[in-house]
């Protein structure tokens, strides 16, 4: 089969000049100048023909010539018109909103674009025989070609980049033939492919189903031919685009934050409906970083590497966090914004952040996984009932790592299943706390998940040993801070302005 013999057939179907390209197999690029591209591959390009899909149909109604101008396989997909129109639909859509660089675009496309590539299948095979491939087709199919063809000149237009993560437009389209063309498709499928059994369901019509089983392999062009014309008749009507609807990317946000206070809970802490305290460190962080990136900040996720107690505070470098943003309408954080931000939070004055910054999505499994490797460390201000011994400190200098049995506390039995846990503590390292002869300062690196509080008192043999065990004595547990992650992000940076 000659090119050429495959562009003159093609034309005299209808076929306007990007979807010939397709039928060439043209790739990425090869889109751009179509006359040359044609050129380059010997095909005698008609240099009158304005518009692609601007038809000579010989022998049918040539008074209609010019009114039948849209492409007989792709319904004007590919036209200047088209892509005007989306444009323009793209434009006085809420796109101005979305102050994201990176666009994607997803276009759903009415089932009787799939029947005219199968038609024009059939139609190449009985026009060339054996030199058509039954299995697969004959041209860059549909939703390739809107990858190579439309995303570049929307993407230039709007002067954005193509990114399958940005900002997702999408674009529903039909055509005025789709709800009778698919009524003979259920026709079609019972005859091609019959029930094996009366009980047996029926597969359902779908893009899909379209896509797998219908080619000349599986359906026989007789049967086709029952129902479609070969090759599919011209149409008048170019393609309708219904909707436009924009969905802003997932962005993600992480940064550390530190705990001041005793009195805050983690996330907003509600017990019978009844609020318990009146804010919570997701709610202030949400409430000062999340503003600036979306509309509705209840669909806002926040996460962190673990989590500490209401009374407990967490120092040091603070605990990693990231707020997953949905349907963001902003992607980007400068540092002088994101110091703002960390102003923000700081003047709650119970808890403060650093290290804001967006981070790629991927990045967020580092929260997500590997949380019981990971080691906590945490200082506790510890009481006795008499002042504390060399022996006792001696007792709770323990530098070697050993294991723990830890049934689940009493106090978060409501929620989490009794079970016995082991754990491992890495290390013990108490003092006399300054001034006050009865009270330990003891720091403590264990095993992530390790309840601390009961690790001291020991919870009356629910957790052993335990430091109680250990000294042979009461010992109760005052304050409690972590004062140190073992996750080494997100990567550190310095948001506030530089001394000059
Ligand atoms: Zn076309």
């Amino acid at each position: 089969m000659k090119n050429q013999d495959l562009v003159d057939y093609l034309r005299s179907c209808g076929v306007c000049e990007v979807c010939q390209l397709r039928y060439l197999k043209a790739r990425g690029s090869e889109y751009k100048d179509i006359k040359e591209t044609l050129r380059r591959l010997d095909i005698k390009v008609n240099e009158n023909e304005e518009n692609v899909g601007d038809i000579v149909f010989p022998e049918e109604q040539p008074t209609k010539k010019a009114r039948l101008s849209t492409c007989s396989t792709c319904l004007g997909l590919f036209s200047e018109e088209f892509q005007r129109e989306l444009l323009q639909g793209i434009l006085t859509s809420d796109f101005a909103k979305y102050d994201c660089q990176k666009i994607v675009l997803a276009i759903s496309l009415p089932m009787v674009l799939q029947l005219r590539q199968l038609a024009m299948w059939f139609a190449l095979q009985k026009r060339f025989g054996a030199s058509v491939d039954g299995t697969n087709p004959p041209d860059v199919p549909i939703k390739e070609a809107v990858k190579l063809i439309l995303h570049p000149i929307i993407c230039e237009k709007l002067a954005k980049e193509y990114d399958a993560n940005g900002l997702m437009i999408n674009i529903d389209v039909t055509h005025s033939l789709e709800a009778g063309e698919v009524e003979k498709l259920v026709g079609l499928n019972r005859e091609a492919f019959p029930a094996k059994a009366a009980h047996q369901k029926r597969i359902e019509i779908s893009r899909g189903l379209l896509e797998k089983q219908y080619q000349p392999a599986k359906v026989k062009a007789e049967i086709f031919e029952k129902y479609y014309q070969i090759p599919c008749a011209g149409v008048e009507e170019p393609l309708k685009l219904v909707s436009i609807d924009l969905q802003g990317p997932l962005v993600c946000v992480a940064g550390r934050y530190r705990k001041l206070s005793r009195e805050l809970s983690h996330t907003p802490w509600i017990l019978n409906g009844q609020r318990l305290m009146e804010d919570s460190i997701e709610e202030i962080i949400i409430r000062n970083v999340g503003p600036h990136f979306a509309e509705k900040l209840e669909k806002i996720n926040f996460m962190s590497s673990g989590r500490e107690d209401v009374d407990v505070r967490c120092l040091g470098k603070g605990r990693p966090f990231v707020l997953e943003i949905p349907n963001a309408i902003r992607s980007s954080l400068t540092t002088e914004q994101a110091y703002k931000m960390e102003q923000a939070v700081d003047g709650s004055g119970k808890v403060s952040i650093l290290n804001l910054q967006v981070v790629p999505r991927e990045e967020l499994t580092h929260i997500k996984t590997g949380e019981e490797q990971k080691k906590k460390f945490y200082r506790a201000l510890c009481a006795l009932k008499e002042p504390v011994t060399v022996e006792i400190l001696q007792k709770l200098q323990i530098p070697e790592s050993f294991d723990i049995q830890q049934k689940t506390p009493i106090r978060v039995l409501h929620r989490r299943p009794l079970h016995t846990r082991p754990r491992t503590i890495y290390s013990v390292k108490a003092k006399v706390q300054r001034g006050n002869p009865q009270a330990l300062v003891i720091d403590i690196v264990t095993q992530a998940g390790t309840y601390i509080k009961e690790l001291v008192h020991g919870e009356f043999g629910r957790t052993t040993p335990s430091f109680a065990s250990i000294i042979g004595q009461a010992i109760d547990i005052q304050a409690l801070d972590v004062v140190g992650i073992d996750l080494d992000w997100p990567p550190e940076v310095d948001n506030s302005p530089s001394v000059e």
